[in-house]
């Protein structure tokens, strides 16, 4: 599931296999890009603001940026010249990028485009502050946030325009690490600012690595409290774990760690 910290630690692998180097071949397979031809353009910049990625490229004293989302399935790999493309079936690849040693592979990529680097603010600018950036603010967060005081505390949480980098799994998990029910509305939340604070903590527990922990451990089946757990028992309670839709999204939760208030 990519969120704030599988998309902070792409950028940081692009950064390794293309920062600092020449493109010398570009191929888009996407309608909108088709024709592009990034040849000669260096890659001074990968970054991430949220759940976007930002590839900043320079040429001539002009400077532009290669912007994506993953959004549920998308996924950048590099790999060696010559080396076998093993990240995903060909027909998902909407973008190869190369260097003398490197070769990027976007697998099924999203927003897709290529932008006057002037002009990642006016993209972005809707986007809450960046919970793994270095401008993270949880105030600005928590002020965004009540600003809708009728939303449920689930769909604040997603929404990135109050805080950008959360995803269902870090969602689901901090609600239940809170004894918090998704559908509280925002007003009826004890403490937003513990709540705020405590999903950034857990996206950035993940940075620097891929498998996605809340509970600590990094064994497979053990690694969240509710997330993708429906009807098996609660760590804590034995409970079974809930899952219902909610939004345009599905969120998982314990009937007991996190009654419904009345
Ligand atoms: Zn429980």
């Amino acid at each position: 599931m990519p969120e704030g910290d599988t998309v902070w630690n792409t950028a940081r692998v692009l950064e390794r296999a293309l920062a600092g180097d020449v493109l010398t071949g570009s191929d888009f397979r996407v309608p909108q890009l088709a024709i592009t031809d990034l040849r000669g353009w260096t890659v001074t910049e990968s970054a991430s603001r949220g759940k976007h990625l930002l590839l900043r490229l320079t040429r001539d004293g002009q400077a532009r940026t290669l912007h994506s989302h993953l959004r549920m399935d998308g996924a950048w790999r590099t790999y060696a010249p010559g080396q076998r493309w093993a990240g995903r079936p060909g027909h998902l690849i909407r973008v190869v990028l190369r260097t003398k040693r490197s070769v990027a592979v976007g697998y099924h990529l999203h927003e897709l485009t290529l932008i006057p680097t002037a002009d990642e603010a006016r993209l972005l600018g809707y986007l809450g502050p960046d919970l793994l950036g270095s401008d993270w603010d949880p105030d600005e967060a928590v002020r965004r946030i009540r600003e809708q005081p009728d939303t449920s505390i689930a769909e604040a949480l997603l929404d990135q325009r109050n805080l950008a980098g959360v995803g269902n799994l870090y969602k689901s998990e901090a609600l239940f690490l809170r004894g918090l029910w998704p559908w509280t509305p925002v007003a009826d939340v004890p403490d937003l600012a513990g709540t705020v604070t405590l999903a950034q903590k857990l996206v950035a527990s993940n940075k620097g690595r891929w498998t996605q922990t809340t509970t600590g451990s990094l064994r497979r089946g053990e690694t969240s409290y509710v997330y993708g757990r429906r009807a098996l028992p609660c760590r804590r309670c034995g409970t079974a774990i809930q899952k219902a839709e909610q939004g345009d999204r599905v969120t998982y939760w314990c009937p007991r760690c996190q009654p419904e208030r009345t």
